[in-house]
């Protein structure tokens, strides 16, 4: 087990009706919010007249910014800096998943920064200050409710590109399962599949000695398969949805990463396909993520046997462990197609025309992944095997 400091700042407040605190817990970094928001379905569903009355109530100031879209854009975020910049904001507050977030997130390292915030996400620049988040969570997915990371498109070039830095971590998460009743299956379901892959980037890792880590995540990853079918079946089944959402943040809040090194190559895939393709994360993911297993698996059979074998009830073939852990590769990618994800990129509508230049774009700053570290043939050979 490798040496770690764990430190996971983010109040979660977890439960039914909990975001009638977001005002209590916002005025406490000031007066001056930035309310953060998506398409459109916090005000179909109600949220958004509950979180401003609740903001109101604390004698809050509330300044608006809407229609971040998923695979949020960067001149979005350019429009929340200016907005920031001018009304001296506190604290800006995402209502919404993973990109209304981490468009939050990239507002909030931008205010402070006379640069161009895309800097972040080149490399040209470093997070040195971040204005405070808090969340009000709608889909279990991301984990960017607790994580200390952005992901973010820029339009020219269709770059999706990551940033991270530990002041970047929401100080507070509200956590409401009813609230996630209303998603669509489709979305459900990109969701889970995104929250297994942060713990499969994980769990994928040479670390030796890292069995509590390793049970953790397999518990994780069990519990999120074991309630899978059910919130699909069942939208208002509450302690499926509790689950579920859950479990997406400590998928993601980095105490599964405690003692290792995760991989994260499945990860910087498939941000050049949505990136490209405008796909949803989650189903880029379903796609990516078992092509790559089959492309790793013979570095350490052992690792994807006892992985088949702990999260798959696949029995262990002693005489024949490639056998074991191609089954455990087989289970992951055919519960990926019976939650309704894509599991080739043709199902996609994905073609070939772009492998190239996604596997040149994919690693120019490098061989991507850890478990093993992958060239630009490796990531064109992904793709072909996703196909
Ligand atoms: P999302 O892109 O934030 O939202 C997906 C869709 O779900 C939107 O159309 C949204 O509609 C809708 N939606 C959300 N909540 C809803 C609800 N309760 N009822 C009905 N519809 C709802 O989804 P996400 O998967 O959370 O975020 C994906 C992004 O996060 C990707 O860009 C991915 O790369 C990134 N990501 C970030 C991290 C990190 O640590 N920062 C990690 C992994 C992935 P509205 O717009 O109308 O609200
Ligand atoms: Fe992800």
């Amino acid at each position: 087990m490798q040496d770690f400091t764990f430190q996971n700042g983010t109040k979660i407040i977890f439960g039914k009706d909990q975001e009638q605190v977001v005002g209590q817990e916002t005025v406490v970094y000031g007066k001056k919010v930035l309310l953060h928001f998506g398409g459109g379905s916090i005000k179909e569903s109600g949220l958004y007249d509950r979180v401003v009355q609740s903001l109101q109530e604390q004698g809050v100031e509330i300044f608006e910014l809407g229609g971040v879209k998923p695979n949020p854009r960067v001149s979005l975020v350019r429009e929340g800096v200016t907005l920031c910049k001018e009304n001296r904001i506190d604290l800006i507050l995402a209502v919404g998943g993973g990109s209304v977030i981490d468009s939050a997130k990239a507002i909030a390292i931008g205010v402070n920064y006379d640069g161009d915030v895309w800097d972040f996400f080149t490399g040209n620049a470093s997070v040195a200050d971040c204005l405070p988040i808090g969340v009000v969570l709608t889909i279990p997915a991301a984990g960017s409710e607790s994580s200390a990371g952005s992901v973010i498109t820029n339009e020219e070039g269709a770059y999706k590109r990551a940033v991270g830095h530990e002041t970047m971590r929401p100080k507070f998460a509200i956590l409401n399962p009813v609230l996630t009743y209303t998603l669509p299956s489709y979305q459900t379901a990109c969701g889970i599949t995104d929250m297994m892959a942060h713990i499969l980037e994980r769990y994928f890792t040479n670390e030796k000695h890292v069995d509590l880590t390793d049970r953790l995540c397999e518990a994780t990853l069990k519990t999120i398969i074991n309630n899978a079918h059910t919130v699909l079946e069942e939208p208002t089944n509450y302690h499926a949805r509790a689950e579920i959402m859950w479990a997406g943040t400590l998928a993601h809040n980095d105490l599964l990463n405690t003692g290792r090194i995760g991989d994260w190559g499945s990860h910087d895939i498939e941000h050049e396909i949505s990136g490209i393709y405008d796909l949803a994360h989650g189903a880029g993911l379903a796609i990516i993520f078992p092509a790559w297993m089959k492309y790793v698996y013979k570095h350490d059979v052992n690792r994807f046997a006892q992985f088949a074998n702990r999260v798959w009830d696949v029995e262990i073939d002693l005489n024949d462990l490639e056998k074991t852990a191609l089954a455990g590769i087989k289970k992951t990618e055919e519960f990926f197609s019976s939650i309704g994800m894509p599991v080739t990129l043709k199902e996609a509508n994905i073609d070939d025309e772009h492998f190239e230049e996604m596997a040149r774009k994919g690693t120019e700053r490098g061989p991507l992944g850890n478990f093993v570290k992958l060239q630009e043939t490796d990531v064109y050979n992904i793709y072909q095997l996703a196909k």
